[in-house]
């Protein structure tokens, strides 16, 4: 009998649960033993795991977080951490293992599949910044709990005629930014992929904006812009609102929605992906196959080298930030 295992390791996305019910039900009816490693690499590195049946994940794909709970580790990178991890897997028979999570959980997918533990990575991040995939579990839920915060904020903004500045998730990636704000008809949005001045991009748009009538406003700002506004002599979103009232006489809030992105049910999307992914991953294991990433390109699943799938690029589709300034106005 075959045994293999799954953890869950970084930001908790929404939709890791239905890929760890997908791998523990595909292990199970394919005749393989399924070990569940609590709070990832830390866990696994302690041997905190537990055996998993088909009903070990019952009631659980409409849940957010976790059900095998997160973290990071750093002893989890040393040799020695790393070899405390290879001792467990081979005390308790682990042939391979589910690791869902993102970039930085793959590189430890990597180095242990180099030293002999076959592993295969899902891609488990709300923020979509995994470059050999469209799309990664947690990132459709969170767009709509983004969505659904705005709308909210939008009809205070609107009754005060106001302007708002909402910062939301994303350090390195602006999807999240990108696409929410189109979602909500921000006026401006900014992200770390682009180059931006607050005088052209937020004040002369909101100038333009208040002479065809315009009251309220929408700004959404994604986290990892921060650096840029501070080189503008802005530093956060409270400032950008003080600068934007000071400038244009429109009273200005700051929003920063924070961990609330990352909660929540499930939407549909990410249920079926994660679904599809976890199920994916558990037969190459399976098959004996490792060190690969499972990944969606163009709605069909797939895998990747976890070598190659490290290296790639991607890049956002800036044509979609052109289509947001035009009609946001
Ligand atoms: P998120 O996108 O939510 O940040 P992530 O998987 O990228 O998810 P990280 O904190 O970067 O989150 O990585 C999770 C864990 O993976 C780390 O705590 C560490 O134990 C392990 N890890 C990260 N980088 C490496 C590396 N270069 N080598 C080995 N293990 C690593």
């Amino acid at each position: 009998m075959k045994t293999i295992a799954v953890l869950t390791s970084g930001g908790d996305a929404p939709g890791m649960n239905a890929a760890i019910r997908a791998v523990v039900r595909t292990g199970c009816e394919n005749g393989a033993r399924v070990l569940g490693i609590r709070r990832g690499y830390a866990g696994l590195m302690q041997g905190d795991m537990y055996e998993m049946n088909l009903r070990s994940v019952s009631d659980i794909i409409h849940r957010g977080g976790t059900m095998l709970y997160s973290a990071r580790s750093k002893e989890f990178c040393t040799e020695a951490g790393m070899q405390k991890a290879i001792d467990v897997c081979k005390d308790a028979g682990i042939e391979g293992i589910v690791v869902i999570g993102g970039d930085g959980s793959f590189r430890g997918a990597r180095d242990l599949s180099l030293r002999g533990i076959n592993c295969v990575g899902v891609p488990g991040t709300i923020d979509n910044d995994i470059a050999c995939c469209d799309y990664t579990i947690g990132y459709d839920t969170c767009l709509n709990t983004i969505m659904d915060m705005v709308d909210r904020i939008r009809d205070t903004t609107e009754s005060h005629d106001r302007c708002f500045i909402v910062e939301v998730m994303g350090r390195r990636a602006g999807y999240l930014a990108l696409n929410a704000g189109i979602a909500v008809g921000a006026t401006s949005i900014l992200i770390p992929e682009m180059e931006f001045s607050i005088e052209r991009d937020i004040i002369e748009r909101m100038r333009r904006t208040q002479k065809t009538g315009k009251e309220h406003f929408i700004i959404v700002v994604a986290e990892g812009v921060n650096e840029k506004l501070v080189a503008q002599g802005i530093n956060g979103v409270s400032a950008l609102a003080k600068y934007v009232e000071h400038n244009l006489g429109v009273e200005s809030r700051a929003t920063v929605l924070g961990h609330v992105q990352r909660g929540g049910s499930p939407s549909c999307k990410d249920r079926v992906v994660a679904s599809q992914m976890g199920s994916y991953a558990a037969h190459l294991l399976l098959n004996g196959i490792g060190n690969r990433v499972v990944a969606m390109q163009k709605e069909a699943i797939l895998d990747y080298d976890i070598f190659e799938a490290l290296n790639m690029t991607k890049s956002i589709d800036l044509s979609l930030y052109d289509t947001a300034m035009e009609i946001s106005i």
